[in-house]
């Protein structure tokens, strides 16, 4: 049998080879009616409106797995503006992660934002958000946030679950590291899009985690970093350690009841702050931005 490194490559080849699915609108359509019926805070209309690319990947229960490029001036941006990949709900019960990251599209093209190439996956875990009642884990009922490709992962996932949380059913990390279509999906966004930070939004335990070299964020809004380590097969892990792109896990405070409005905006205003002191927005090449390039008249 193949080592497990050997078949996360294999199968991220075979996903690289697969054209990308464009967006089928009734299929889309379907998908967001049921996203709004499932959120109080995003109706199937606002869900519409976004531009979502579909991944030819389907969940095990058939549901599809969406993102959507953000570049709002595209033609001004420099080819080494700094990337972001954001990512909710890869815990199917943290409502508020999703919700979350579809207020955070409706402000991607304001300023301060706009400076930036970025990746949005709004729903990691669609087979989760989508069950009755929501679950935390996918279909099989595996955490797809134990289950990323770590180094560690062969050697302390499975017994961490075991002994460490008492086979938390919440928590299992599944047989094999990415045996998951979600984790590979998502593993194969970090390889593909190659992100310059990494922020995955969860909730309830109210507070801010990083991993990554960087200077660490202290505060977003009323949440404070608390930094919790990290666990084998974990995105923090995979992406933070393994990859070395910085992981920025925020935790928000209710897994079911959004912040107020204030304090949402609070959170995104000093997340972008803490993004320009430590991703400077690139300089355009030169003669490209805020310089006339008018022809000279002969
Ligand atoms: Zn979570």
């Amino acid at each position: 049998m193949q080592p497990c490194w050997a078949r996360c490559l294999l199968i991220a080849a075979s996903i690289a080879l697969a054209p990308v699915a464009v967006a089928d609108t009734g299929l889309i359509g379907s998908w967001c009616d049921q996203l709004g019926s499932r959120l109080h805070s995003v109706s199937a209309d606002a869900c519409r409106v976004q531009d979502f690319t579909v991944a030819n990947e389907r969940t095990t229960r058939g549901n599809l797995l969406v993102m959507r490029d953000i570049a709002v001036d595209d033609d001004k941006l420099p080819p080494d503006a700094k990337r972001i990949l954001v990512i909710g709900g890869i815990h199917g019960d943290e409502l508020t992660s999703v919700s979350t990251v579809f207020r955070w599209l409706s402000w991607i093209d304001q300023s301060g934002a706009v400076d930036y190439r970025w990746r949005v996956i709004p729903v990691a875990n669609p087979d989760g958000l989508f069950a009755r009642p929501p679950t935390r884990v996918n279909a099989n009922g595996v955490d797809i946030n134990r289950n990323f490709q770590t180094p560690d992962w062969e050697r302390d996932a499975r017994s961490y679950w075991t002994q460490r949380t008492g086979s938390d059913p919440r928590r299992n990390p599944g047989k094999q590291a990415c045996s998951e279509v979600e984790t590979r999906w998502l593993q194969q966004q970090v390889e593909m899009f190659h992100p310059d930070l990494v922020i995955s939004v969860h909730a309830p335990y109210n507070l801010l985690d990083y991993d990554g070299s960087m200077p660490e964020p202290t505060r977003f809004g009323r949440l404070l970093l608390n930094r919790l380590g990290v666990y084998p097969g974990s995105m923090g892990n995979y992406s933070g350690l393994y990859k070395q792109i910085p992981v920025i896990t925020i935790e928000l405070p209710n897994a079911t009841n959004m912040p107020s409005l204030s304090d949402q905006r609070a959170m995104w205003e000093d997340m972008l702050q803490w993004m320009r002191r430590n991703l400077p927005v690139a300089l355009p090449p030169s003669g490209l931005k805020g310089i006339d390039v008018s022809p000279v008249p002969d």
